[in-house]
């Protein structure tokens, strides 16, 4: 074993370790909440280490790093999420290479992500609607209001090829993660009310995924707690 699958398997063994704790706090089976790594910023040969090490979930978040890594990893048996922001121009090329969209915020993505799924041979695309936590004075906001998720929802399930699978959130940077994952709470039980079958909820990352495991997480996304640290330069 390399240096490197060494510090990435013992990293994994804590996310894991991590995660189970917080299911067993929160009294939920540790078979309820997935782990997606998320690997932007680092190269394929740490991916196909994850891979190794068992990992069947990765997350990307920006489309020309995700494209190209996604295809040095074709051989590999992975499910490739796109969590990051996306432009209406790009997303038919993500539809391509992911497996899940986890940020979809807006109407105008929906036909490109279509176009894009059906070109490359995909029967549906698991799509996510990413709501946003941020407040009413928020200077940007990554995600759809609360107040217009519902709608937003009923255009997604307008397209057959899209299979809407559930929400995705971000804590707000600076935050309380508890308190932001509050606000979460009554949302994601209200969706539930109309989308029962929608039931992935997409939320913490390496610093506040006990909090969004105690609030209902099914999938949590983490890079930095595997990886380490990230190049300052985001
Ligand atoms: C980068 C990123 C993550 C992972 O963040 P870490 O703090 O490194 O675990 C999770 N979700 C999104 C949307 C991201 O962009």
């Amino acid at each position: 074993m390399t240096e490197r699958s060494e510090e990435l398997r013992d990293r994994l063994a804590q996310v894991t370790d991590r995660i189970e704790r917080a299911c067993a706090a929160a009294d939920r089976a540790t078979s309820e909440v997935s782990l997606v790594v998320v690997t932007k910023f680092f190269p394929a040969s740490d991916v196909r280490i994850l891979a190794d090490l068992g990992v069947t979930d990765v997350g990307e978040n920006r489309h020309q790093e995700a494209e190209a890594k996604a295809q040095e990893c074709a051989d590999l048996d992975l499910r490739w999420h796109y969590i990051g922001g996306l432009q209406s121009n790009k997303a038919a090329a993500v539809a391509a290479y992911a497996d899940v969209v986890q940020s979809v915020d807006r109407r105008k993505l929906l036909s490109g992500l279509v176009s894009g799924a059906q070109r490359a041979g995909r029967e549906s695309l698991d799509v996510l609607i990413q709501v946003s936590l941020d407040g009413p004075d928020a200077t940007s906001r990554s995600g759809v209001a609360p107040d217009a998720l519902l709608s937003l929802a009923r255009d997604v399930v307008d397209h057959d090829t899209l299979h809407l699978r559930g929400l995705m959130a971000v804590a707000p940077l600076g935050e309380d993660p508890d308190e932001a994952f509050s606000r979460l709470a009554p949302i994601r039980t209200e969706w539930l009310e109309t989308h029962p079958g929608a039931d992935w909820l997409s939320a913490g990352m390496s610093g506040d995924l006990e909090a969004a495991i105690k609030i209902g997480a099914t999938h949590v996304r983490v890079g930095s707690a595997v990886l380490g640290s990230r190049p300052s330069v985001q």
